[in-house]
């Protein structure tokens, strides 16, 4: 493994669509409900905290927070 890869992210992603993560309504919202803030509002805009996504505990907030289908969470390992 090379010195600087990116080990973040490797058990869990998170998929936003488009118009969710620039909407800035949906992204506070995101940002407020996530238990361990994954989500964080930045202008307006939403942005994935990479270093936290392993955290993540499955909880559905954000998926439920958001409208049907637009926020998806991978899991990366079976
Ligand atoms: S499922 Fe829960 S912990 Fe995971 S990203 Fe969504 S709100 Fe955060």
């Amino acid at each position: 493994m090379s010195s600087g890869e990116d080990l973040h992210g490797i058990f869990i992603d998170v998929e936003v669509d488009e118009a969710v993560a620039t909407d800035p309504e949906l992204a506070a919202k995101l940002a407020e409900v996530c238990p361990v803030d994954i989500f964080a509002a930045a202008d307006g805009r939403l942005a994935i905290v990479r270093e936290n996504l392993d955290e993540c505990v499955l909880c559905n907030l954000c998926v439920e927070a958001a409208p049907a289908g637009t926020v998806r969470i991978v899991k990366l390992y079976e």
